[in-house]
């Protein structure tokens, strides 16, 4: 009998310790939390979709770019749908100086860095809203404002925040007419002029520095007894004496002469009185970008989507979120870009423990979906000998060779930048030669390590990238090699 019970209880533990274990490889990282629900998420149920993206990134701020440049570097075929305000915020920002390894830069610019990296690593970039996604079913279908559908196998959200705006009288009246919430954008509207800035954080002093090179005259309305902008940020104020700071006053209402504001009434201690401005500019926080899935993930009070302990994992399953949209507390454009590396490692995680592969992903490659206008991918052809190569070269004066082997990390970051690449320039052949089965290639040009990168000019090699190639360097290095030949 004992036995017996032995042997059952042996089969219970086996039992216990497989289902966890199948649990891991069927949902990856994010199978820690049991609280995650969704549809089942079988790799078989992919190959009857049309408009395949493995992954979708929603939003273009730094957590959308890293996270599409890291998923477009690991060879996932990914899109960005950049949204409405292709960038986010930092579009609005002036000098970022806390930004790794840049003392100063402007946010415009960074973005366009960001953006350029995911580019060259093969993330393409739909100009598409999302309307909403339907969880009902895997892969996920996503709608998009313009009425376009994609099925998504992976989604990672960083829509990031709106500024929030105030309710009190006379602000629909005049909002556009006098308030804003851009000092960037606005701020050469108010030269000599007397203006207002609502908030006592790092925007609020932001904006007055921004607001005080053509203001005559600003006022921060703090609503507390201190403001919440950290202390190297008010150090500045310091510099400048046409900026004062009015601290437990609130806005009570907006004032003006029906076609641009004239005036402020705040309360002041329990006094309220009106002040002449000439503008209203809100820094007051933000709210985060949750409309399309406030019904498909959980999110907190304030509105922003949940994340699963240390991951990006959202309680919807293969569905990731990072950036101002699941964060609270932080918001800054590092941790919104370290966030958005988290999530891109989960969403490459998830899709593993499906059975997503690079050999999975040629399978459906007619069916994926590439926006119309942005960068393409197209998959290289292989060429196999020298027999080969000499019949390709008969036909074609400029052609690139990718030498490759099969377990070359950097080989497959670089291969996805040459699939865009070879959309980019249609007179160019573009050839990935694995460079241990095709020896006699490889010796003929020697190549002995991967990856190398030759581009070949009627028969003769003229430009050669190896041994330190970087994949980000390569789009460079195309460009300027093809630029040559073309001269
Ligand atoms: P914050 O949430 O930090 O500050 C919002 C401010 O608005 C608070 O002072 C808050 O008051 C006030 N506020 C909120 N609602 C109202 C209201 N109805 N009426 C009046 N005042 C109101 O937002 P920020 O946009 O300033 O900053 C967001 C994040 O971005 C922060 O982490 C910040 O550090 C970062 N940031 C960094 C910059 C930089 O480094 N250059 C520039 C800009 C932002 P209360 O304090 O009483 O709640």
């Amino acid at each position: 009998m004992k036995k017996y019970l032995d042997y059952a209880l042996f089969l219970l533990a086996g039992l216990c310790v497989g289902s966890v274990v199948v649990w891991y490889i069927s949902h990856g990282r994010c199978a820690e939390d049991r609280n995650q629900v969704g549809p089942n998420c079988e790799i078989g149920m992919v190959t009857g979709s049309q408009n395949i993206v493995p992954v979708a990134v929603i939003g273009s701020g730094p957590a959308g770019l890293m996270a599409a440049t890291y998923c477009a570097r690991s060879g996932l075929h990914t899109v960005v749908f950049e949204g409405d305000h292709p960038g986010g915020q930092l579009m609005e920002t002036t000098w970022v100086e806390n930004w790794p390894g840049m003392p100063k830069t402007l946010g415009p610019d960074l973005i366009k860095g960001a953006r350029q990296q995911a580019m060259e690593f093969g993330a393409l970039f739909a100009r598409e809203t999302v309307k909403k996604i339907d969880v009902t079913t895997w892969p996920y279908g996503i709608e998009m404002a313009s009425g376009l559908k994609v099925n998504a196998l992976s989604v990672i959200i960083t829509t990031g925040a709106t500024p929030r705006k105030l309710t009190v009288p006379g602000f629909n009246e005049y909002w556009g007419k006098g308030i804003t919430t851009c000092a960037t954008c606005d701020a050469p509207f108010y030269k000599h002029a007397i203006v207002v800035v609502i908030g006592g954080g790092d925007a609020a002093v932001e904006q007055a520095l921004q607001l005080v090179t053509y203001a005559d005259r600003v006022t921060i309305l703090v609503r507390g007894e201190e403001m919440r902008a950290s202390p190297q940020m008010k150090e500045r104020l310091k510099a400048f004496k046409q900026i004062t700071i009015r601290y437990k006053t609130e806005i009570t209402e907006i004032k003006g002469d029906s076609s641009h504001v004239k005036g402020v009434v705040i309360s002041s201690n329990g006094h309220h009185e009106e002040m002449e401005t000439n503008g209203v500019f809100l820094a007051i926080g933000h709210l985060p970008n949750t409309e399309p899935f406030r019904n498909i993930v959980d999110c907190d009070d304030q509105g922003c989507i949940k994340v699963l302990g240390r991951s990006q994992c959202t309680s919807m399953r293969g569905i990731f979120a990072a950036g101002d949209v699941a964060d609270p507390d932080y918001r800054q454009a590092g941790i919104a870009a370290g966030d958005g590396i988290k999530a891109a490692l989960d969403a490459e995680d998830f899709l593993r423990s499906i059975g997503y592969s690079e050999q999975f992903e040629e399978t459906v490659s007619q069916k994926l979906y590439s926006p119309e206008g942005g960068h393409g991918r197209k998959a290289l052809n292989g060429i196999g000998s020298l027999f080969e190569l000499k019949k390709i070269l008969k036909e074609q004066k400029t052609v690139v060779l990718d030498f490759y082997t099969e377990f070359c990390p950097s080989c497959m970051q670089l291969l996805p930048i040459l699939e865009v690449a070879s959309t980019k320039w249609l007179k160019v052949g573009f050839y990935k030669v694995n460079a241990i089965e095709a020896a006699d290639i490889a010796k003929k040009f020697d190549v002995v390590s991967v990856p190398t990168l030759l581009v070949l000019y009627k028969g003769d090699v003229i430009a050669r990238m190896g041994q330190d190639l970087q994949p980000s360097k390569a789009h460079e290095f195309l460009k300027q090699a093809i630029e040559t030949i073309e001269k």
